[in-house]
C-alpha cells in the first residue's frame, strides 16, 4: 500500500512521547483506521531518506507478537517522519496499569503472564530476523480489543535512533547494567527490560527509581543500576514462579541472563501452559467498554 500524507484524517490524539506525538488517523482510500505516529525529522535530506529506508524493514515483520507496519512516509512539508501502524485499541500496558490504579486495582499474574510470553515471543522472532528492541518498557507494549499484546517501537533504524539521540531526554531507567557500562546491545538487554516492566505492571508503579529515593539524579541512578542489588517483585498475591521469572529477568551479569527462548521454558511460563486465560475480556473490564 502507498501511503500519501493527503490520503489521512486524523482523529483521536493517542498519546505523546519524547520523540513525537501518536494520533488515531484514517486511511480514507482503504477506510482503514491505524496509528500515525510523527517525529520531528533531521532537516537532512540524505539522512531523511536513510531513515525512510531503514524503517521500511518494518514491512517484512509479520508476527502476532508485533504490531503491524502499513509504512512511513515524510509529513507536514517534510519536518516530519510518520510511522503508521496497527491501531492497538486498549493503548499501552503503561494506559492500562495507571487505569487500573485509578480504579484501585491492580493487574494479577495471568495477565502478567500473558505479558510476559508474548514479549518473549516477539523478541524470539525479532532475534530471528536478528533485531534488538531496543526499548522494552510498558509503553511500548500495546493490547488490541481481541486482548493481544504486541510490541511497537522497535530500535531497527540506527539513524533514526542516531538523531532521536541528540534532542533525547526521555528515561534511561530500563536501561540494561552492561548497556550502561559501554556494552553493545544484546538480545539479553531486552530481557533485563522486560524484568522491570514486570516490576512496574504488576506494582502500578515504575521499579526504578527505587521508592525510597525518589530524587535520584541521573547519574546516581544508572549508577545504582549497575552497583546497588536489583529490584524485586514483593506482592503477596504474586507466585514464587513469577517472582523468580524476574529476578532471572534481573541478572546483572548479560552473559549469565538467558535469551527469550530459554526464557519461555521457565517455569513460570509453564505453570500458566494449559490455562486459558481471557485478555479479551479483561480489557472490556478494564476500559468499561460493553
Ligand atoms: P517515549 O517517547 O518515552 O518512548 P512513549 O512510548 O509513551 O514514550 P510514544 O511511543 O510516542 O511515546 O507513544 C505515546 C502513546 O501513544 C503510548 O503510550 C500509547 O498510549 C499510544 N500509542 C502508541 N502507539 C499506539 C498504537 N499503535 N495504538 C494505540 N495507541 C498507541
Ligand atoms: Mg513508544
Amino acid at each position: 500500500m502507498d501511503l500519501k500524507p493527503e490520503d489521512f484524517q486524523n482523529l483521536d490524539k493517542l498519546g505523546e512521547g519524547a520523540a513525537g506525538t501518536v494520533r488515531k488517523v484514517m486511511h480514507r482510500p482503504s477506510g482503514l483506521i491505524m496509528a500515525k505516529k510523527s517525529i520531528t525529522a533531521d532537516p537532512d535530506p540524505a539522512i531523511q531518506r536513510q531513515i525512510l529506508r531503514e524503517l521500511a524493514f518494518l514491512k517484512t515483520c509479520n508476527s502476532p507478537h508485533i504490531v503491524s507496519f502499513f509504512g512511513v512516509f515524510l509529513d507536514d512539508g517534510d519536518t516530519t517522519i510518520a510511522i503508521c501502524m496497527e491501531y492497538c485499541e486498549a493503548g499501552s500496558l503503561e494506559d492500562i496499569y495507571k487505569r487500573a490504579r485509578d480504579l484501585g486495582g491492580v493487574i494479577g499474574e495471568p495477565v502478567l503472564e500473558r505479558v510476559a510470553e508474548s514479549v518473549c515471543k516477539g523478541l524470539v522472532y525479532l532475534h530471528s530476523k536478528h533485531v534488538i528492541h531496543r526499548d522494552i518498557k510498558p509503553s511500548n507494549i500495546l493490547v488490541t480489543k481481541k486482548g493481544e499484546v504486541k510490541l511497537c517501537d522497535l530500535g531497527v533504524s540506527g539513524e533514526l535512533i542516531n538523531s532521536l539521540a541528540q534532542t533525547f531526554t526521555g528515561t534511561k531507567y530500563y536501561m540494561a547494567p552492561e548497556r550502561i557500562q559501554g556494552a553493545p546491545y544484546s538480545v539479553q538487554s531486552d530481557i533485563w527490560s522486560l524484568g522491570l516492566t514486570i516490576i512496574e505492571v504488576s506494582q502500578n508503579r515504575p521499579a526504578l527509581p527505587p521508592p525510597g529515593q525518589p530524587h535520584l539524579s541521573i547519574f546516581e541512578l544508572l549508577d545504582f543500576i549497575v552497583h546497588q542489588p536489583v529490584p524485586t517483585l514483593t506482592s503477596e498475591h504474586i507466585s514464587k514462579e513469577c517472582k523468580n521469572f524476574v529476578s532471572v529477568c534481573l541478572t546483572k551479569d548479560p552473559r549469565s541472563r538467558p535469551g527469550p527462548q530459554r526464557m519461555l521454558q521457565h517455569p513460570f511460563i509453564r505453570m500458566w501452559e494449559n490455562v486459558e486465560i481471557d485478555l479479551s475480556s479483561w480489557i472490556k473490564e478494564v476500559w468499561n467498554w460493553t
